[in-house]
């Protein structure tokens, strides 16, 4: 039993059953033995790997698609440009990279990096040092400026709650204690007004999953962007509305259960776009297939320039990544992209979803 886990029993048996969302914060973010406070979990000998890990063509392209944004806008400056969830900051070190040669772009940036992982704080600051960035913990102390931001598989670290149809309520899933182990177990049912709505995709027994965090965040972000102008891409595996229990653990690329090392695995849920869009109280793209989206800013003209300066392995591994990326059976399927943007549009690549008048 990990030494988070033994906490968590120890609290259960005293305050009663936790619920999911609960139990995802302690084993994320607990400040000593939480999976973020303890570790650099990405990149090859760590649990998982992310896309700005596997080739730098992502990390590339979304900083052209940034700088595109911000030229639209007119060349704002000052402009925050932002990440949440930077990891080891090689996303934002190689689109600033990508980035060098538009006219006036690196003197207007201010970065910003909301983290709340002190070592990978640490391996950004390494990385991303000469650009001074400020660190935040969390978007409430961002700068009130025009925005640009990325967050690429943030929001499937917020906490998610399950709910489980029963005839007229809901029952929602907890993680409580059988034995002195950690186990699922489900709330009475409740009737939960705030999801009248999921009565139509849902029938008995089906599970929904909600992230109140995760719709605050994009209310905020769409009310700085609808405020000070700006667009965030948003990229991470998930679905337009959610679909079941979704809840994963991964430990060295490995899946297991969620309960099985709580604090020593990535936990994650897919992210409900359409409830982001619904919370953002500005223009929305609808979510596209990674793969198709990164084709749109061409990914495949750019994996050949750098094709011509390879061979051999490092020939057939950046094939691989490109294919990766893309490629509907990996991750171009698996992972969406949307936009939130202001009335210049969104970043080129996604396109804007047609006023509400419009599609009826
Ligand atoms: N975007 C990076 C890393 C993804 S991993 C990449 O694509 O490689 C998730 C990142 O979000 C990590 O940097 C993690 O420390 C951070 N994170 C997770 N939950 C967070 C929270 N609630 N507040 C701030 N940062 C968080």
């Amino acid at each position: 039993m990990t030494p988070l886990a033994a906490r968590l029993v120890r609290q259960i048996a005293a305050t009663g059953p936790m619920t999911v969302a609960d139990y995802m914060t302690a084993c994320l973010l607990h400040p000593t033995l939480g999976y973020y406070a303890t570790r650099d979990p990405l990149g090859a000998e760590g649990d998982f790997i992310t896309a700005p890990e596997i080739s730098q063509m992502f990390g590339e392209l979304v900083g052209l698609a940034l700088a595109q944004a911000w030229i639209d806008r007119g060349a704002p400056a000052p402009v925050a440009l932002v990440e949440l969830g930077p990891g080891r900051g090689t996303l934002m070190a190689d689109a600033l990279r990508a980035t060098r040669g538009v006219p006036g772009f690196h003197g207007a940036v201010r970065l910003h990096l909301v983290e709340a992982s002190a070592p990978l704080r640490a391996e950004q600051a390494r990385r991303l040092g000469p650009f001074a960035p400020e660190w935040h913990a969390d978007i409430a102390t961002l700068p009130d400026l025009p925005l640009l931001l990325i967050a690429n598989e943030f929001f499937d670290a917020l906490p998610v709650r399950q709910f489980l149809r029963e005839g007229d309520g809901w029952r929602e899933r907890m993680v409580t204690v059988r034995e002195g182990a950690l186990t699922f177990a489900l709330g009475p049912a409740q009737p939960m007004p705030e999801l009248a709505a999921r009565r139509q995709d849902t029938r008995d027994g089906d599970m929904v999953e909600t992230s109140a965090p995760a719709a605050a965040l994009a209310a905020m972000l769409g009310a700085q962007i609808a405020r000070n102008g700006g667009a965030a891409l948003i990229v991470d595996y998930g679905s337009e509305g959610s679909r079941g229990d979704t809840l994963q653990a991964v430990r060295a690329h490995r899946k297991e259960g969620p309960l099985d090392t709580p604090g020593g695995a990535d936990l994650t849920a897919h992210v409900d776009f359409a409830a982001l869009a619904a919370a953002a109280p500005c223009h929305t793209t609808a979510a596209i297939p990674q793969g198709v989206w990164l084709e749109r800013l061409g990914i495949t003209r750019r994996a050949q320039v750098l094709a011509r300066g390879l061979t051999g392995a490092a020939l057939d591994d950046h094939i691989a990544a490109h294919r990766r990326l893309t490629h509907p059976q990996e991750m171009g399927n698996l992972f969406l992209a949307m936009a939130l943007s202001d009335d210049a549009g969104p970043p080129p690549g996604l396109t804007a979803a047609a006023a509400p008048e419009l599609a009826r």
